[in-house]
């Protein structure tokens, strides 16, 4: 990685990856945006609102729980959690809707819209839409709606409208792509909450901003029990937020290593998975140049993966930054092995994980034994199953 080179630069790259691919019609809104962001971030009173609402509202910080009965089990490494699953409404989105909703307070809009895929984004816009009292539209494709309509229910009971799209694959890339539409059509009373890091600069760099408290927390508690840094920062890859969020401030402890855990659904070598950034070439999505599953007329693949958060055939470009300088590595870890994950907290630790963070899960406790008992893993526990149970049913059974 060359020598602390500022990522992004001015223009919004990390290395060869990012951007801004839009319409001249977004330019300006995206100016105005990443204008606003510099000063909101070097404003004592946007950080201590966002510090408020992120402790007094979404329960931070979260802790970082040291799994006894999984690490004895496992004999080798020691293994921590963060648990984003206690964050309100489940998951890590919520740290970064707060920082977007206040952005958006800021600049005087009066709506807010998202895409979901998984609805947990949805859910975490709808949230903040209530809280702050913005009209809020959600996009979300008919597939989507109809896979998870507990979270479709959830966004309505906090008064957001949902509305389906019904192009393409009816998921989340559409979902998004209707989304920028909207955007461009009503940006001047209203702010796109995107839920990961991906999307035009600033988008990633502000994503990452917001779920940098992740690691932060991480990083200033296993100093205070641990007295030393961790060996190991394990998270899944879905765009690629509650990861980057985790290992951003550890960016530049050089020992610390990096491994990012894409879903390889039914298998690498099948068509059904989500592993960008092991099988993807660079390509343009959603108005950044970064890793993109493409078939080779450069269409965008179909993707697969048993947890709806992960089904996505981009990645945030600071991931591909990582990924061909080497400061990260990325395995694939199939669904398959995702429920053994999910199976194996729930039994030793009383913590039903999504099925998300059930990949990275996984792969820890496939390295924890290969390891000394002193090194220490910190697996970023990215939501809880709540919302999964319905998909595990029909996979786990009792007698
Ligand atoms: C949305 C989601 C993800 C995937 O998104 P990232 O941007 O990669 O973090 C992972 N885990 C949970 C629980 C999610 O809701």
């Amino acid at each position: 990685m060359p020598k602390d080179r500022k990522t992004p630069d001015k223009r919004g790259y990390f290395g060869a990856f990012g951007g801004k691919f839009v319409p001249e019609t977004l330019m300006c809104a995206l100016e105005a945006l990443e204008h606003e962001l510099t000063k909101a971030l070097k404003d004592g009173k946007f950080l201590s609102d966002l510090n408020y609402y992120l402790k007094y509202y979404a329960g931070r910080p979260t802790p970082l729980y040291f799994a006894k009965r999984l690490t004895e089990k496992l004999k080798g490494a020691k293994i921590y959690l963060k648990r984003e699953d206690l964050a309100h409404t489940g998951a890590h989105k919520i740290n970064n809707t707060l920082g977007q909703a206040l952005l958006a307070k800021r600049m005087g809009k009066s709506r807010i819209i998202a895409e979901t895929g998984a609805g947990q984004h949805g859910v975490a816009t709808a949230t903040v839409g209530a809280m702050f009292g913005f009209k809020c539209d959600v996009y979300m494709g008919t597939e989507d709606i109809k896979r998870q309509s507990l979270n479709v229910y959830r966004m309505k009971l906090m008064g957001a409208r949902v509305i389906p799209v019904d192009s393409g694959s009816k998921t989340l890339k559409d979902a998004t792509n209707e989304a920028i539409r909207d955007w461009v059509t009503n940006v001047r009373d209203t702010h796109y909450i995107l839920g990961s890091v991906v999307g035009p600069h600033p988008y990633p760099f502000m994503v990452r901003e917001f779920q940098s408290v992740i690691g932060k927390e991480a990083r200033e508690e296993i100093l205070r029990v641990e007295k030393r840094l961790p060996d190991f920062l394990i998270a899944c890859v879905g765009g690629g937020s509650n990861s980057i969020g985790l290992f951003h401030p550890f960016a530049k402890d050089k020992k610390v290593r990096f491994i990012g855990v894409e879903a390889a659904g039914g298998g690498l070598s099948s068509k059904k998975h989500a592993a960008t950034l092991i099988k993807g070439k660079t390509g343009v999505l959603h108005g950044s140049k970064s890793y993109l599953l493409q078939d080779k007329d450069g269409q965008v693949s179909m993707v697969h993966s048993i947890s709806a958060g992960l089904d996505y055939p981009g990645v945030g470009p600071e991931h591909s930054y990582y990924k061909e300088t080497g400061r990260a590595s990325y395995v694939g870890v199939s669904d398959r092995d995702a429920l053994f994950g999910f199976k194996l907290l729930s039994e030793c630790e009383g913590i039903i994980p999504a099925l998300e963070p059930s990949h990275a899960v996984y792969y820890a406790s496939k390295i924890a034994p290969r390891l000394a008992m002193n090194k220490i893993i910190i697996v970023n526990l990215s939501g809880r199953g709540d919302k999964d149970i319905d998909i595990v049913k029909e996979h786990i059974r009792f007698k």
